[in-house]
């Protein structure tokens, strides 16, 4: 979780409009190559109606995208031959890399059977805090809490305020407010405790968790094993690396590398800053992942890769391929870098 959010949603809506566009504005705005933002790929989602629905793909449109894709020219390479692509400018070639955060079971169960068919390799970011339930989805959680609820009470430092969820319109608006409160108004470190203090005094009992969401520790290690697929760090607990003090925030960035070492044998060369949209990384945040010694670090900014990216290395765009549109006509239309500079002020080499 999660991606550029309501910005990324009205980009891809206008998409269709500049779809026309695209291949005349290849030659002013095309990048190199990009990196495709995954989170769940399921064919089943538990809540097809589900407000974080645009995290979600069906492999059938994952399959058809790599066909479509490679009928085009892309290479789909590792991550780290993404990046030594990036330093030479590109010059191999027009290439794509697929990146998934969080972890998804499904990355394993439906989405590695459709890489295996096309021999597409993966990067996936991987928080140890949500493996071993230290970290919540909170973003699943608070949907759960508002859709078993027509009403909730919501105890801030300022008093307990009445959260109208009787309607699928009040249960969008409390959906929205809940995510606001805990992401701007409680503390990181507190989001959990809050959740379930929002839970309990509704009455909702979250002890049930939800099993086989993530991938489990011997999943991850079967995947890590896997020649298509390389794991990332995404911090330990998931955190909003902005809202955190600086030691904090090296601690989250930095000593997941030992903690995902010592879990898989190996330590992770790539990094994915949580939410990563402007709010929840900066100057800083590159700077400690930079420090950090990874090779790379992906936001969750929109834009296509430049060569000017060798010299940003840690502060990646990429291309979030959106449940809501699952549109091979929309990926185009990103890949032609037509909506970069759209989406971020006229900047075509986006990094934070
Ligand atoms: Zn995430």
């Amino acid at each position: 979780m999660i991606d550029g959010g309501e910005a990324i949603r009205k980009l891809a809506l206008n998409v269709a409009r500049y779809t026309g566009l695209a291949p005349l504005a290849k030659p002013f705005v095309g990048g190199i190559g990009a990196l495709l933002m995954l989170h769940r790929v399921t064919a089943t989602p538990e809540k097809p109606n589900s407000v974080n629905r645009h995290l979600n793909i069906a492999p059938a449109f994952l399959d058809k995208l790599i066909a479509d894709m490679r009928g085009r020219g892309y290479a789909f390479v590792t991550l780290d031959e993404a990046i030594e692509r990036i330093k030479i400018g590109g010059k191999g070639g027009q290439f794509a890399a697929i990146t998934a955060d969080d972890a998804y079971r499904d990355n394993m169960t439906e989405a590695l059977p459709v890489l295996e068919k096309h021999g597409t390799p993966i990067t996936i970011y991987v928080a140890p805090g949500l493996i071993d339930g230290a970290a919540d989805l909170w973003w699943d959680v608070v949907e759960d809490i508002v859709d078993t609820s027509s009403r909730l009470t919501l105890k801030t430092a300022s008093g307990s305020t009445v959260v109208d969820c009787s309607t699928p319109g009040r249960k969008i608006q409390a959906v929205a407010r809940l995510n606001a409160w805990l992401t701007l108004k409680v503390a990181e470190e507190e989001q959990g405790a809050a959740l379930r203090e929002l839970a309990c005094s509704n009455g909702i009992d979250l002890s049930v968790g939800r099993p086989g969401i993530l991938m489990s520790w011997n999943e991850i290690r079967t995947m890590a094993a896997h020649p298509l697929v390389t794991i990332g760090a995404h911090t330990i607990n998931h955190r909003n690396l902005k809202r955190l003090s600086e030691a904090d925030a090296r601690h989250e960035i930095g000593d997941v590398r030992r903690i995902l070492k010592e879990k898989l044998g190996r330590e992770p060369r790539h990094f994915a800053y949580p939410y990563g949209y402007a709010s929840a990384v900066g100057c800083r945040e590159v700077g400690f992942a930079r420090d950090a010694g990874y090779v790379s670090a992906v936001t969750t900014r929109h834009g296509v890769l430049r060569a000017e990216h060798a010299g940003f290395l840690h502060a990646l765009p990429r291309i979030s391929v959106n449940g809501r549109y699952q549109s091979v006509a929309h990926i185009r239309t990103m890949l032609s870098g037509v909506t970069t500079p759209l989406a971020n002020a006229g900047k075509m080499v986006v990094t934070i």
